[in-house]
């Protein structure tokens, strides 16, 4: 059976509860992570987990949750022991427990899991249709671009109605024509062999997109949709992703995806610990 972390010890998940009244169900006060381990030659290992755990930290300061960056990361490589994962899927979330239906979140229990289930190791078909979607993301000076639950519900509104007209993944884009992200990933665009990573202020900061800048040493800059429509390429990214070339953007195709291939090829030799630059970033369990 499949064991989580909740609140300072390994249980079985399937005997776990969580009471109807837990503020978070209500309003999203929460706030979560994704991570990914992989099997490495040197054995299993988080890829950049310092990094994914500083984000979740920011967004618990943010509604008041205390989290223990270390207790996260004990709680991780317990839960992964626990369910004797290598290539899996990892998911921390701090929220605010039970304690009435009010705003004011001060005086409330806070709780903390950390869940893991084991990933299909990708064959990256680059068979995604994006299309534009007619939601904009929740601007950053409403709701920061950190992995607050209640913030989802944009990138859920997103996906469903993108889904519903047929293609795969929605693409937020502003007021101005700039592009943002998709509903869970960063995007880069490729053109005349040049690299570029979409920057945007309500767009989260990706982990992903800061490593595949630090590889390919693609330059950040804000990108119209124009533009993005004129690329060779375009290709989405994130820790769930990886990097997944883009087939079309409405009724843009794009071509074979070379230049995003070649880095997606890069980017799981790196989680693997087979390149030089892997390293610094993977941490054994
Ligand atoms: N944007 C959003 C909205 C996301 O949810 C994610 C996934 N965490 C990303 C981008 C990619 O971020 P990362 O590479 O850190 O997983």
């Amino acid at each position: 059976m499949a064991k989580l972390w909740f609140d300072g010890a390994i249980a079985d998940a399937g005997a776990l509860q969580a009471s109807l009244d837990t503020h978070a169900l209500h309003y999203g006060s929460g706030v979560f992570e994704g991570i990914r381990s992989y099997a490495t030659r040197a054995g299993a290992a988080v890829f950049r987990l310092p990094e994914h755990l500083e984000r979740m930290r920011k967004g618990a300061d943010l509604l008041g949750i205390a989290l223990d960056v270390q207790q996260v990361r004990d709680a991780t490589m317990q839960a992964l022991r626990a369910n004797d994962h290598r290539d899996a899927y990892i998911r921390p979330l701090a929220w605010i427990g039970a304690g009435g239906f009010g705003l004011d979140v001060a005086g409330h229990p806070q709780h903390l899991m950390v869940a893991t289930t084991p990933t299909q190791v990708h064959l990256g078909g680059g068979k995604t249709r994006m299309t534009v979607s007619p939601w904009r993301r929740n601007p950053a000076d409403s709701l920061p671009p950190l992995k607050l639950c209640g913030a989802y519900v944009n990138s859920i509104l997103a996906k469903r109605e993108a889904k519903g007209r047929g293609f795969d993944e929605a693409l937020f884009v502003d007021a101005q024509g700039f592009v943002v992200e998709c509903t869970g990933a960063n995007v880069f665009m490729v053109k005349a062999g040049r690299v570029t990573a979409v920057e945007h202020r309500d767009a989260l900061p990706g982990i992903t997109r800061d490593t595949l800048i630090t590889l390919s040493r693609a330059e950040a800059r804000a990108v119209t949709l124009d533009e993005l429509r004129d690329a060779d390429e375009v290709f989405a990214c994130g820790t769930a992703a990886e990097v997944a070339p883009i087939a079309a953007l409405d009724d843009r195709i794009y071509g074979d995806n070379p230049v995003g291939r070649e880095l997606a090829a890069l980017y799981a030799r790196v989680v693997r610990g087979a390149e030089s630059a892997s390293h610094a970033w993977l941490t054994q369990f």
